[in-house]
């Protein structure tokens, strides 16, 4: 077994964890996550995770992921003394939370292993019940595992992101990431991607409405875009970039309590599309087509775009189309009539949170020729 502590990828770009720190931007921050773990079969190293949190665990999963590392999780809690239970949840929901928030009643923390639904269902709960978590993740399709917020669908069937907590501890097992489908590899790295728009955009908002901006947030932000867009484009990816980056972008997200810097008009995009039936695409395909055109568009409105070629709208295009993701509207099946009218209301979602789409709204016939030049 290779076991990595890797607190420092985090504190090395001058993040403090897991203790609340004074901030240039005028924040305290506070990123409570206290253990960070990477390596082959790291999950029978869950008890290091737990240490000082107590005894009386709950470990979360669903059907699938049990079997691929909750039963391993119990094992080696039990192994170690801790009294475990187990919750297998079914849906990404808020009534699912809540049932589980009940099941944590009495419980020291919870371990959460899966996905993204399994992770976001438990971080609500814990959030209710007040107790710690740990998350565990059997996939990276998207950046919200260490992220503090949960999407998941209300009792009106609309997915909303919820303001909750990051996990307390988090252990990255390569052997079981580098087997999750290579589509979510590629979809998490989407996600990533659009880094590249989401910064720029945040920067917009500092300079059209003077939104508060972190210098050391964005540059964690960058860091996770940059190792990631460096790794691909040397053909030098492995699983460890990948878990870097996503570490980055949830702790980005911890640190300013909110999906800022890493949401812009890419997403919003992107949450317009998944609101419009795409039920089969996932999160991170859709902002990886999202981010195809907003690159895009903000290399051609906006002056302040990178000047580094690897992040030019081409660069980032040609990074998607070696990851194999979609990158036409045709291959998600979506029309063109659909794509249009996202690119023209995804900015009705969020008012308050300016992009490129705030500042240069679209009209009909802008929208279709950003359309037919970018995605088909
Ligand atoms: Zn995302
Ligand atoms: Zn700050």
């Amino acid at each position: 077994m290779v076991l990595k502590e890797i607190s420092h990828w985090i504190r090395d770009l001058g993040v403090r964890l897991p203790e609340p720190f004074r901030c240039g931007c005028g924040l305290t921050h506070r990123v409570p996550i206290r253990s960070l773990l990477f390596g082959r079969g790291v999950i029978d190293e869950v008890q290091r995770t737990i240490e000082g949190l107590g005894v009386r665990v709950l470990v979360v999963a669903d059907p699938t992921t049990k079997r691929i590392a909750g039963e391993s999780v119990i094992e080696a809690l039990s192994a170690n003394g801790a009294r475990v239970e187990e919750s297998i949840v079914s849906e990404p929901t808020v009534d699912e939370s809540y049932r589980l928030s009940e099941a944590l009643v009495g419980r020291d923390l919870a371990v959460a292993v899966g996905g993204g639904s399994v992770i976001d269902v438990c971080k609500l709960a814990s959030k209710i019940a007040d107790i710690p978590y740990v998350a565990v993740p059997t996939t990276l399709s998207h950046d919200g595992v260490v992220s503090p917020t949960a999407s998941l669908i209300g009792t009106d069937s609309v997915k909303r992101s919820i303001l909750c907590n990051p996990p307390v501890g988090v252990l990255f097992d390569s052997d079981i990431l580098e087997n999750q489908p290579r589509r979510m590899i590629s979809a998490g790295c989407a996600d990533i991607l659009a880094k590249a728009t989401s910064l720029k955009d945040w920067e917009l908002g500092r300079d059209a409405v003077n939104e508060r901006y972190c210098e050391l947030t964005a540059r964690v932000v960058k860091t996770s875009l940059d190792s990631l867009v460096d790794s691909l484009r040397m053909g030098n990816f492995d699983i460890a970039v990948l878990c870097r980056s996503i570490l980055l972008s949830g702790v980005a997200m911890a640190l300013m309590g909110s999906s800022r810097p890493c949401s812009g008009s890419e997403h919003l995009i992107a949450h317009r599309l998944e609101a419009s039936k795409q039920k089969n695409a996932l999160h991170g395909e859709l902002v990886g087509l999202g981010t195809i055109m907003m690159s895009k568009y903000h290399e051609v409105e906006n002056e302040g775009w990178w000047e580094d070629a690897k992040l030019s709208h081409e660069s980032i295009l040609s990074i998607l189309r070696g990851l194999k993701v979609p990158t036409s509207r045709e291959e998600l099946g979506i029309s063109t009539e659909s794509i249009v009218n996202a690119l023209m209301t995804a900015r009705d979602l969020r008012p308050d949170r300016f992009t490129i789409l705030h500042k240069r709204p679209l009209n009909l016939r802008d929208a279709e020729s950003l359309v037919r030049e970018t995605v088909g």
